[in-house]
C-alpha cells in the first residue's frame, strides 16, 4: 500500500544510526537542551544560512517566541494568509495581536505581494474599501498599528521574500518567514528560514526534516534577537536559572529528538534530491496523461521542499471523483486546506466574510494532495495517475 507519507522506509534506512543516537542521549542524562541540542543548532544555521539557530518544541512555539521577541501584543496587527495551518495565525492571537488576512496568489499558494500592500494601506487609513479588514468598529480598527508581516511558504514553495520585504520595509514592519513546510527549500541561492528578519520552521514528523515528536527552530542574523530568544525559552531567564527578566515559555527542544535530527540531516540532501525527482514525476506523468489537473509550478530560480504535491481540479466536483477514485484503490489523498482561517469558528470573532478572499475560498474547494515523500518510486506515481483516470478495479 502507498503512504500519504512514508516514515518507515526512512526509518529502516536510518535504524541503526538513530537507535544509536538515541541510546547515547539516554546514557548521558542530559534530557533537555545540551550538548546534543547545541550541535544540531549549529549544523541548522550552517544549512539553513543564517548566524544564529534557536531550537524549540515546536513550530507553533518557533512563531510564538518570534513575535514575542519582537514585542508584538494585543494592539499590533500582524499580516498573514487565510490559506494556511492553524498554526500561523493562531500564534498571532496567542501574543493577543490581531491577525489582518491578506489573499494568496492561484499559482504558488502563496501570499501575494501587491494585496500585502493594499491591506496595509487599508489598515493605516481603518478603509475597508481598499482592502477587506477585521471587522472591528471603527475606533478599534484606527487604535490597530501595523507591526508585522508572517509570509508562509505553503507546500515547500518559499513566498516572494523579495517583493513581501520590499513593501514590509516601505511601511516599517518586520516579516517573519514561515517555513515549516519549506525547510530545505531555496530560492536565488537563499535557503528557507534565512529570506526574512526572522525564519521559523517545524520539526513535527510530517514535515520535510522532521523529529520523532514535536520540535522546532527559530533562525535569526542578530545576536541580541537571538539572546532575547533563548531566554523566552526558558521563562524569560536572565543570566541566572533563577532570574526572570522578562515573560517566556518552556520552549525547548528536548536532546533525543536533537539526535534524531541530527541522524536525519545526514540523508536530507539525498532526500531533497529524490524529492524533485518525484515531483518532475508526477508532473510529466500528469500532463502525459491529459487529465484536467493543474499540476504546481515552480519557478526556474527556485527549489521547493516538496512537503505536500498539491494539485487543482477544475471544481469541487472533479476534485471529489479524483479523490474517490484514488480511495478506491488504496491511495491516501488529504485536502490542506479545506477551510480558510477567516472562515474558521476560532477567527469568528475577527468578522471577516464569505468572499473576502476569493483566490483562497476558491482553492480550499478545488485543491488536493496525493502521496509525497522520497521513498516513493516511478511505477508508484504511475499507479497513482493511473487510478485517477478511473475505469475497472
Ligand atoms: C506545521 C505548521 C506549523 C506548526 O508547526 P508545529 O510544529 O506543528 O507546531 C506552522 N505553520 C505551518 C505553515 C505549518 O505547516
Amino acid at each position: 500500500m502507498t503512504a500519504f507519507i512514508d516514515l518507515k522506509t526512512q526509518f529502516a534506512r536510518i535504524q541503526d544510526d538513530v537507535e544509536q543516537a538515541v541510546c547515547s542521549v539516554m546514557r548521558s542524562g542530559q534530557f533537555i537542551l545540551g550538548p546534543v541540542v547545541a550541535e544540531l543548532e549549529e549544523r541548522l544555521a550552517q544549512y539553513a544560512g543564517t548566524r544564529h539557530c534557536v531550537s524549540c518544541a515546536s513550530g507553533t512555539d518557533a512563531l510564538v517566541m518570534a513575535l514575542m521577541a519582537k514585542g508584538v501584543g494585543p494592539g499590533d496587527a500582524v499580516f498573514t494568509v487565510p490559506f494556511t495551518f492553524m498554526a500561523t495565525a493562531e500564534a498571532i492571537a496567542t501574543v493577543g495581536a490581531t491577525p489582518v488576512f491578506v489573499d494568496i496568489e492561484p499559482d504558488s499558494f502563496n501570499m501575494d505581494p501587491r494585496a500585502l500592500d493594499r491591506a496595509i494601506k487599508a489598515l493605516n487609513a481603518a478603509d475597508r474599501s481598499i482592502h477587506p479588514l477585521p471587522g472591528l468598529d471603527h475606533e478599534a480598527l484606527e487604535a490597530l498599528r501595523p507591526k508585522a508581516v508572517i509570509a508562509v511558504d505553503l507546500f515547500g514553495l518559499t513566498a516572494d521574500y523579495p517583493a513581501i520585504n520590499g513593501i514590509a520595509a516601505k511601511h516599517g514592519l518586520f516579516v517573519i518567514q514561515d517555513a515549516a513546510q519549506s525547510f530545505g527549500a531555496s530560492a536565488d541561492n537563499r535557503r528557507a528560514g534565512s529570506m526574512a528578519d526572522i525564519g521559523c520552521t517545524s520539526f513535527f514528523p510530517a514535515k520535510p526534516l522532521g523529529c520523532y515528536g514535536d520540535g522546532g527552530a527559530v533562525f535569526v542574523d542578530d545576536a541580541d534577537l537571538d539572546a532575547v530568544l533563548r531566554s523566552i525559552r526558558v521563562h524569560g531567564q536572565g543570566s541566572d536559572k533563577y532570574e526572570n527578566i522578562r515573560l517566556g515559555i518552556t520552549g525547548r527542544l528536548d536532546a533525543m529528538q536533537a539526535a534524531v535530527l541530527l541522524t536525519k540531516l545526514a540523508i536530507f540532501d539525498d532526500e531533497m534530491g529524490e524529492r524533485q525527482r518525484v515531483a518532475r514525476s508526477y508532473s510529466t506523468t500528469i500532463a502525459d496523461s491529459g487529465l484536467p489537473l493543474v499540476v504546481p509550478t515552480v519557478p526556474e530560480t527556485h527549489r521547493s521542499a516538496w512537503a505536500q504535491y498539491t494539485l487543482i481540479a477544475a471544481d469541487s466536483a472533479s476534485r471529489e471523483l479524483f479523490m474517490s477514485r484514488l480511495a478506491e484503490r488504496s491511495v491516501p489523498t488529504a485536502i490542506y486546506y479545506a477551510k480558510s482561517l477567516h472562515e474558521q469558528e476560532a477567527f469568528a470573532y475577527l468578522g471577516y466574510a464569505r468572499g473576502d478572499f476569493p483566490v483562497s475560498e476558491d482553492m480550499s474547494e478545488r485543491v488536493f494532495s496525493v502521496p509525497m515523500h522520497p521513498y516513493l518510486e516511478d511505477s508508484q506515481i504511475r499507479s497513482i495517475v493511473d487510478a485517477m483516470k478511473g475505469g475497472e478495479l
